[in-house]
C-alpha cells in the first residue's frame, strides 16, 4: 500500500445533521448560535475512560447537530487529559470540520502548583490558555472562560486579560462561570466599555439547584443580570450530575459517577433526594419523557419576560451514546403546562448539589 502522510479521516458526519438535529439559539446579544444541548467533558473524557467510547460520544453529538464541546484546563483525570484526548479525536476524525465547531476551555480552578496555577491573574489565564491550545492542537478556542471568581485578583485584571486574549486571536469570545449577579453585571459593564462584550455566563442550574433564580444583593437574579446585559446563559449540570435521571432510582450502579466517588457524593443520594426523584420521574413519564429529558427541557423552558431564550443551552455530560441520545431528544418537547410546572415546584427542593456555591460567594462585587 502506498504511504499516505495525511490520510482522510474515516469519520464522515451525518449529512442530515443540520436538518434533523438539535435547534440552535442565539447567545445573548451576540451573533453566535449554540445548540440547545451542548456536550461537556468534565467527566468521562479523561484517561480513566476508553478513548473509543469518548470518540463515539463526540461523533454522535456532532452527527446530531451538537456543535458545542465544553472543556477546561483541569478536566480529566488527570488534569489536562480531557483536552489531550479531545485534541486527538479532533485530529483523527474532525479534520476539515473546525469551522463547524464551537470549542470552549476555561481557567480558574487549581491547575498547576504555585501561585500562578489558580485564580484570575493575567499570568495564570494567559499561560493556561496557551497550554490548553497546545494540548488540543488548536490555534484558538471559540470561547474562553474565567472558571470561578477569584477574591484575590481585581476584576479589572481578569477582564482586561480576557479582552487581550480576544485581541490576540487565541479566543473569539469570552465568558465567566459561577459568578454571582452583581459580579456578572460589573464584569459585563466593564467589558462593554472595552468594546469586547462578555458573551456568556456558565452557572450550575437544574430543577433541584435554582440559585440563579434567587435575587442577589441588588435585587436581580443571575438570570436577569445576564439577560439585562445581553449575556447568554449556558446551564451546567442540568441533570444534577446524574441525580435527575433514572440512574440512582434503584441503587448505585457500579459504573456510575457516584460509585467512582467523584464529585457526586453519597449524601447527595439521600433517601429524601431519591424519593424526590421518583416523584419527578412520575411527572416526566406523564409528559412522555424520561426524567433526564424533563430535566434538560426544564432549564430550556420559556421563562416569563425573558422568553424561551433565557437559557441558551443545556450543558450535559454523558458516559454513553445512549445517554447522549436521550438527552438530545429532550429538545423535541421544551414546553411545559402551568400544571406541570406547579407539580414540579411542589415536589422539588434544593438537593444540596451546588458544590460551586463557595466559589460564587468568595467574591460578590468589586468595591
Ligand atoms: P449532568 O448532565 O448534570 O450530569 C451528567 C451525568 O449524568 C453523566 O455523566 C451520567 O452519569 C448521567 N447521565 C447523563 N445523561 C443521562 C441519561 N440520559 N440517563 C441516565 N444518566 C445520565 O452534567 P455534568 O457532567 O455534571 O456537567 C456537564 C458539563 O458542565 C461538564 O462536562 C462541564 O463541561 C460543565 N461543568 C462546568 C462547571 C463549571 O464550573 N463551569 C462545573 C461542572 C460542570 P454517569 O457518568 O454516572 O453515567
Amino acid at each position: 500500500m502506498p504511504f499516505n502522510p495525511d490520510p482522510q479521516p474515516t469519520y464522515q458526519p451525518d449529512p442530515q445533521r443540520y436538518h434533523d438535529g438539535v435547534p440552535y439559539r442565539t447567545v445573548g446579544h451576540s451573533g453566535l448560535k449554540l445548540p440547545v444541548v451542548s456536550l461537556g467533558m468534565w467527566h468521562n473524557f479523561g484517561d480513566d475512560k476508553p478513548l473509543e467510547t469518548q470518540r463515539s460520544i463526540i461523533r454522535r453529538a456532532f452527527d446530531r447537530g451538537v456543535t458545542h464541546f465544553d472543556l477546561a484546563n483541569n478536566y480529566g483525570p488527570p488534569n489536562g487529559s480531557a483536552e489531550i484526548n479531545f485534541g486527538r479525536i479532533l485530529d483523527e476524525d474532525f479534520r476539515g470540520l473546525r469551522d463547524e465547531m464551537i470549542i470552549s476551555s476555561k481557567a480558574g480552578w487549581d491547575m498547576w502548583p504555585g501561585p500562578y496555577g489558580f485564580g484570575g491573574s493575567r499570568k495564570y489565564l494567559t499561560a493556561s490558555l496557551d497550554q490548553s491550545l497546545r494540548r488540543m492542537g488548536l490555534d484558538y478556542v471559540d470561547i474562553f472562560y474565567h472558571h470561578r471568581p477569584d477574591p484575590e485578583t481585581p476584576l479589572e485584571e481578569t477582564m482586561y486579560a480576557l479582552r487581550d486574549i480576544v485581541s490576540s486571536g487565541k479566543a473569539l469570545y469570552v465568558g465567566v462561570s459561577s459568578y454571582g449577579p452583581e459580579l456578572l453585571t460589573e464584569a459585563a459593564e466593564m467589558m462593554a466599555e472595552e468594546g469586547c462584550p462578555l458573551l456568556i455566563n456558565q452557572p450550575s442550574y437544574s430543577i433541584v439547584n435554582r440559585w440563579v433564580e434567587e435575587p442577589g444583593d441588588d435585587g436581580d437574579t443571575l438570570l436577569e443580570a445576564a439577560a439585562d446585559n445581553g449575556v447568554g446563559t449556558i446551564a451546567f449540570s442540568p441533570l444534577a450530575q446524574g441525580l435527575l435521571t433514572d440512574r440512582y432510582l434503584d441503587g448505585v450502579p457500579e459504573d456510575s459517577r457516584a460509585a467512582a466517588h467523584k464529585s457526586l457524593s453519597g449524601d447527595m443520594l439521600s433517601e429524601e433526594n431519591i424519593e424526590m426523584m421518583r416523584s419527578l420521574n412520575d411527572i416526566a413519564r406523564e409528559r412522555g419523557q424520561t426524567l433526564a429529558q424533563m430535566a434538560v427541557s426544564w432549564v430550556l423552558r420559556d421563562q416569563g419576560r425573558y422568553g424561551e431564550q433565557t437559557v441558551t443551552s443545556a450543558l450535559v455530560g454523558a458516559s454513553s451514546v445512549e445517554q447522549l441520545d436521550q438527552n438530545i431528544d429532550a429538545a423535541q418537547n421544551l414546553s411545559f403546562t402551568d400544571a406541570e410546572l406547579s407539580a414540579i415546584d411542589e415536589i422539588a427542593s434544593d438537593a444540596g448539589i451546588n458544590i460551586w456555591a463557595q466559589a460564587t460567594k468568595s467574591k460578590t462585587r468589586e468595591k
